[in-house]
């Protein structure tokens, strides 16, 4: 069985409009002409660069990403195809614009926007429809960890999640981020003990629900605080096969400097 391909992932939530899009693009850009990143070397490494700009920006990242190697995709979807949805984007819609994966479940909408698990469920379905990638999140509160109810806060997240699901659209098409809510934007990051810990819970998750074939296939990143200075650590656990990072991809530099990490580790 092929090794798991690494996944450094930027989600920028809603930061850097089309303008600064192309600026960010730009010095990306170079930044990895000076480190002679390309898709040969990203291919030859096992490593593969998303980022999930706001939904103003994809028409940029369909102009200036287009010879990078860099995938991008949005940050959200509706569960509908179309029709009177007042204020929401379809899967098909981002498509369009080159978007080949979509985030599903990010804590942030999950409890400030009181996206149901029901809502995520057909979110899944719905961006795979469009033969999207999903990012899935998931992860506890500090009251359920504190209250020791982590594993079943993440049994109960993914597999609603993806219980509609075939073993196949597991194994290739959706990929999953631990994202502990209380790591998120607060500098706080998990251990790489509890993040490695998580992910390989969530593996074995996968395992018994789709069998032992489609676990080793399935991506799991941790989420949640990553930067510089903590990414080795937390991406040499053999369970963390990526990070989705938030505050710190919103510069060129600092996000190339953990894709340089990864690239070493890969
Ligand atoms: C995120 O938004 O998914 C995230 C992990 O954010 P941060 O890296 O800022 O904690």
């Amino acid at each position: 069985m092929e090794p798991r391909r690494m996944h450094i992932s930027g989600n920028w939530k809603m930061n850097l409009g089309p303008r600064q899009s192309k600026g960010y693009l730009d010095e990306l850009k170079g930044q990895f002409a000076a480190l002679s990143f390309d898709q040969e070397s990203f291919e030859s490494r096992g490593v593969d660069v998303s980022l999930f700009p706001p939904f103003t920006s994809l028409h940029v990242f369909s102009e200036s990403a287009r010879d990078m190697p860099v995938v991008y995709g949005a940050q959200n979807a509706y569960c509908e195809a179309s029709g009177a949805y007042t204020g929401e984007i379809s899967a098909d819609m981002v498509k369009e614009l080159g978007a080949r994966q979509v985030l599903v479940g990010h804590s942030e909408r999950r409890h400030i926007f009181a996206e149901s698990t029901d809502l995520i469920a057909r979110k899944v379905s719905r961006v795979l429809s469009a033969d999207l990638q999903v990012m899935l999140c998931v992860g506890e509160t500090l009251e359920e960890r504190q209250k020791g109810d982590t594993f079943d806060v993440l049994e109960k997240q993914v597999l609603t999640a993806i219980a509609h699901q075939t073993p196949e659209e597991v194994a290739s098409w959706i990929q999953i981020a631990y994202e502990p809510v209380w790591a998120i934007g607060t500098g706080r990051n998990a251990s790489p003990e509890d993040a490695q810990e998580a992910c390989q819970f969530i593996r074995r998750l996968i395992a018994e629900r789709f069998g032992h074939r489609v676990a080793p296939k399935t991506r799991i990143l941790y989420g949640g605080s990553v930067k510089p200075g903590n990414a080795q650590a937390i991406l040499e656990r053999p369970d963390v096969d990526g990070a989705l990072i938030g505050g710190a991809s919103l510069k060129a530099d600092t996000f190339a400097e953990v894709i340089r990490i990864a690239m070493e580790i890969a």
